[in-house]
């Protein structure tokens, strides 16, 4: 049977195939102040209770897995209101820049709507800076562009290759550019002239 795909690594993977490639290929992890924000964050998330909040019953750091698509991870939160559960992940600063976080949440709806037979619609996302919840309703799109990454890292995983490394605006957040060297690497790259 195949390995399976942490939640995490679809993440990884959505914001920098190569930065996936680090740290669930290679074993290779840097922290930085934001990874070291979210840790704090996600292990203030993952007690492990089950509490209520202004009514509604919560679960805290939900194991969950979808052996169809190999798939496992956890949820740091998941919310039941009528009947209908709903994942819910904290994430340090404001509102998210890039499509990661959306991604891993649908992921975490396909596996409940495999491990509970019911649809799950919509998540939200907890930003600990504003203290806001962003509702993710999980379309079709969503949801197809979370299976295609499934099995690109799956391919990734497979190939064992490292991807590339081009500049973009997201290695200014990443923890890990100080051995990946983007900037560097461009600049090797340029013909030289004259
Ligand atoms: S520095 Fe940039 S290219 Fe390298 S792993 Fe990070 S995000 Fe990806």
């Amino acid at each position: 049977m195949e390995e399976f795909i942490l939640l995490s690594a679809l993440n990884q993977y959505e914001y920098c195939p190569r930065r996936c490639h680090y740290i669930f290929v290679e074993n290779v992890f840097i922290d930085n102040e934001h990874t070291v924000e979210g840790s704090l964050l996600h292990g203030r998330a993952d007690s492990g209770e089950t509490s209520t909040r202004a009514g509604t019953p919560q679960w805290r750091s939900v194991y969950l897995y979808a052996r169809q698509l190999g798939i496992s991870g956890k949820a740091d939160v998941i919310e039941e209101r009528a009947g209908e559960l709903i994942p819910i992940e904290y994430k340090k600063g404001k509102r998210g820049q890039w499509t990661n976080d959306a991604l891993q949440l649908c992921a975490q709806a396909l596996c409940l709507e495999e491990m509970t037979g019911k649809p799950v619609e919509r998540g939200y996302l907890y930003y600990a800076t504003t203290g806001r919840r962003q509702e993710v309703v999980f379309t079709a799109e969503l949801r197809q562009q979370t299976l295609a990454t499934i099995a690109a890292v799956r391919r990734l995983i497979a190939s064992g290759d490292r991807p590339p490394n081009p500049y973009t605006p997201r290695c200014k957040g990443c923890s890990l550019s100080d051995i990946c060297l983007p900037k560097e690497t461009a600049r090797l790259q340029q013909p030289s002239g004259g």
